[in-house]
C-alpha cells in the first residue's frame, strides 16, 4: 500500500472526552472516527487491525469445531417476550417498531434467535452436539458509552452458542471453548487472565470471563501468584456491598428464573436455581437486631405482583425503583443490576412464619454462591472468601497470595443450561424416543474491544506498538527525500516490489513529506518494523531497520532486508 493512495488520517490532537490511551491513540492514529455517542466509523487502518482480530477468532473457532453462520441484527420482539427478556432486559435493549407497528429489537445478543433456529433445524440427538457462531454487529444502548470503541453502543462480537443432549456434553464443549479463548488471546499477544465470573443477566450459573490486564480496566481481578485461581472481584462486590447495610450482615446473590411473585422466587430457589435471572438477597445475621432480608428483584412486574400478593414475608415493599433509587434506598451500590435497569427492593420480615423455608431454599448456608450448578462446578472457595480481598492476602484456594489488577473484559463464556431451550421449547428426540430439552452454552468475545485493549497494553508516548499478529501492516517503508534523490527512490521502489512479492504487508510512505512527519506518523500508527532509506547509508548499500516495540535500530544490507523481516 502506498500512502499517497491511502487514507492516513493521523492527527495531532484527540478530543477532550478521550480519557484513556487507547481512545486517544485510536483517534490520533486514524483508526476510528466518532459519528455520534457510542457509534464509530472504522477507517482503513483500524479496519485492517479489526479484520486481523476477526481472522484469528474465526480460525480458532473453526479449529474448535464451531460452525459459522450469520443472524439478523434486527430481531422480532415476540422471541424476547417468550424468553422473558423483553421485560427483564431494561433500557440497554433498543426497541424499535416497523411500519406495521410491530415491535423489534436491535440485538444486544442472540440467544433467542439461535434457540428458535435450532428448535426448527434439529430434531434428533444424533445431530448433537452443535456449536454455531457468528462475528457480527451488536447494539446495546449503554448508559455511559465511553472510552471510544471500548464501550460503544454498536460493536462487533463473536458470539457462539452450543447445544447438547446433556450436561456432560455441554461441559466438554465449554472446556473446548475455554481453551479456544486462551489460544485466541495468546495468538494476539495479550496478557490476560481467565477468571470466575458472575453470569449476570444472561442467566445460568457457570461462567468465566477473560480479562486483558490494564490499568484502565473497569473490573478488579483477583488472582493467585501460585495457582490458576482468578476471579472477578465484582462477584464479591455484589456480596460485600450488602455489608454496609449494617455491621454483621451476610449477603448472598442467588438466581431466580423469570419469577413473577415472591412465592415463585422462593419456589424456584429451592427447586431449580439454575434457570436464572439474578436476585440479590441481603440476609441479616443471626445476631442482627434488624431481622430483615432485602431482596432486589428485576423487572417492574415483579414488584407489582408482590404488592398485589400481600405476601406475609413482605414487610414493606418500596416503590418500584431505578438502579439509582435502589442504591439510594439501601445505601449501597448494587452494581450488577446495571443491564436490567429496573429493580425492586423489598424488606422481608424475617420473623414471619414461613421465612425459614425461604432462607433454606435460597441456599443461605454460607457455603454456596448460588444453587446446584455451583455445587457441581465451582468450589466454595471460588467466591466464599472474595469479600474484602486485598493484594497480598492468601489466595482463597490456599495456594500463593492474591494480586489484584484492573481488567478489561474481552470475553465471557457461560453454561446456560436450559434457560432458553426451556422458554422456547427447543428439544430433540432421544435414543429412546423421548422429547428432551437441550442444554446450552454461550460464548462471547468483544472483537472490537480487543483492538482497544491491545492498545492499552501496547503503546508508548509516541503511539501504538502493535503486536505483530494484529498489526495493520508489518513494515513501514520510509524513504528520506525520495523526490530529491534518484538513488533513494530507486531502492525504495525495488524494496517495495520485493516485499510485495514476498507477501509482506507493507506501507510505503511515498508522500512528499519531511522525514520527521513520516517517522512520527509511522510510530503513531505503530507498525512493528520500519525500514528507513537514506542517502548516507546507501553509500554502503545499507538501510536502517527500527523495531517499534524495542526502539532498537540496526543497519541491514539492502539485499538482506526482506529475508530479515520474513
Ligand atoms: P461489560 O461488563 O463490559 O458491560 P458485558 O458483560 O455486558 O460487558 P457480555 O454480555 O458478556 O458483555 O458480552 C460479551 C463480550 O462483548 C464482552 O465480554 C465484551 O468483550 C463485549 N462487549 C460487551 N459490551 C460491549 C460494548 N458496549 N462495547 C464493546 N464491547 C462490548
Ligand atoms: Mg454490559
Ligand atoms: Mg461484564
Ligand atoms: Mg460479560
Amino acid at each position: 500500500m502506498r500512502t499517497t493512495e491511502y487514507l492516513i488520517a493521523t492527527q495531532k490532537e484527540s478530543p477532550a472526552e478521550a480519557e484513556i490511551a487507547s481512545h486517544q491513540l485510536m483517534i490520533r492514529a486514524g483508526l476510528v472516527r466518532k459519528l455520534a455517542s457510542g457509534l464509530y466509523t472504522w477507517l482503513p487502518t483500524g479496519l485492517r487491525v479489526l479484520n486481523k482480530v476477526k481472522e484469528i477468532v474465526r480460525d480458532e473457532m473453526n479449529k474448535a469445531s464451531a460452525i459459522e453462520i450469520s443472524m439478523p441484527v434486527v430481531q422480532p420482539a415476540d422471541l424476547w417476550e417468550a424468553s422473558g427478556r423483553w421485560e427483564e432486559y431494561g433500557p440497554e435493549l433498543l426497541r424499535i417498531k416497523d411500519r406495521h407497528n410491530r415491535d423489534f429489537v436491535l440485538g444486544p445478543t442472540h440467544e433467542e434467535v439461535i434457540t428458535a433456529l435450532v428448535k426448527n433445524e434439529i430434531s434428533s440427538y444424533k445431530q448433537l452436539p452443535l456449536n454455531l457462531y457468528q462475528i457480527q454487529t451488536k447494539f446495546r444502548d449503554e448508559v455511559r458509552p465511553r472510552f471510544g470503541i471500548m464501550r460503544s453502543r454498536e460493536f462487533i462480537m463473536k458470539d457462539a452458542y452450543s447445544f447438547h443432549i446433556d450436561h456432560e456434553s455441554l461441559d466438554q464443549t465449554y472446556q473446548r471453548m475455554h481453551q479456544a479463548y486462551c489460544n485466541i488471546f495468546e495468538r494476539i499477544g495479550l496478557e490476560y487472565r481467565a477468571v470466575i465470573a458472575d453470569s449476570g443477566s444472561i442467566g445460568g450459573a457457570v461462567s468465566h470471563e477473560f480479562h486483558v490486564l490494564a490499568e484502565s480496566g473497569e473490573d478488579d481481578i483477583a488472582f493467585s501468584n501460585k495457582s490458576d485461581y482468578a476471579a472477578n472481584v465484582e462477584l464479591a462486590e455484589v456480596i460485600a456491598s450488602g455489608e454496609r447495610l449494617s455491621a454483621n450482615e451476610d449477603v448472598k446473590t442467588v438466581d431466580t428464573p423469570n419469577a413473577k411473585t415472591i412465592d415463585e422466587v422462593a419456589l424456584q430457589l429451592s427447586v431449580e436455581p439454575e434457570y436464572c435471572v439474578k436476585t440479590l438477597i441481603v440476609k441479616a445475621s443471626e445476631e442482627s437486631a434488624h431481622e430483615y432480608i432485602a431482596i432486589v428483584l428485576r423487572g417492574d412486574h415483579v414488584l407489582n405482583d408482590i404488592k398485589a400478593s400481600k405476601h406475609p414475608l413482605v414487610a414493606s415493599p418500596l416503590q418500584m425503583a431505578s438502579e439509582d433509587e435502589v442504591n439510594k434506598a439501601f445505601g449501597v451500590n448494587f452494581g450488577s443490576i446495571g443491564p436490567l435497569g429496573i429493580a425492586c427492593p423489598i424488606l422481608v420480615d424475617r420473623s414471619a412464619a414461613n421465612c425459614s423455608d425461604f432462607i433454606c431454599g435460597a441456599n443461605m448456608d454460607g457455603q454456596h454462591y448460588t444453587g446446584v450448578n455451583f455445587d457441581r462446578d465451582v468450589k466454595d472457595y471460588d467466591v466464599a472468601d472474595l469479600r474484602n480481598i486485598e493484594s497480598g492476602d492468601t489466595s482463597p484456594d490456599g495456594k500463593g497470595t492474591i494480586e489484584i489488577r484492573k481488567g478489561i473484559e474481552v470475553g465471557h463464556i457461560f453454561q446456560l443450561g436450559d434457560k432458553y431451550s426451556n422458554a422456547l421449547t427447543c428439544g430433540v428426540l432421544t435414543e429412546s424416543g423421548k422429547h428432551q430439552t437441550l442444554q446450552m452454552g454461550c460464548y462471547g468475545i468483544g472483537v472490537t474491544r480487543i483492538v482497544a485493549a491491545a492498545i492499552e497494553q501496547n503503546h508508548d508516548k509516541f503511539g501504538i506498538q502493535w503486536p505483530e499478529a494484529i498489526a495493520p501492516f508489518k513494515v513501514a517503508l520510509i524513504p528520506m527525500n525520495m523526490y530529491k534523490s534518484q538513488r533513494v527512490a530507486e531502492v525504495a521502489h525495488r524494496l517495495y516490489a520485493d516485499f510485495i512479492a514476498a507477501g509482506v504487508e507493507i506501507l510505503f510512505d511515498d508522500r512528499k513529506e519531511r522525514p520527521g512527519v513520516m517517522f512520527n506518523d509511522m510510530e503513531l500508527i505503530g507498525i512493528p518494523h520500519s525500514i528507513v532509506i537514506g542517502e548516507r547509508n546507501l553509500d554502503n548499500l545499507q538501510v536502517e531497520h527500527k523495531n517499534r516495540k524495542t526502539g532498537e535500530k540496526q543497519l541491514l544490507n539492502i539485499d538482506e532486508v526482506v529475508a530479515f523481516i520474513t
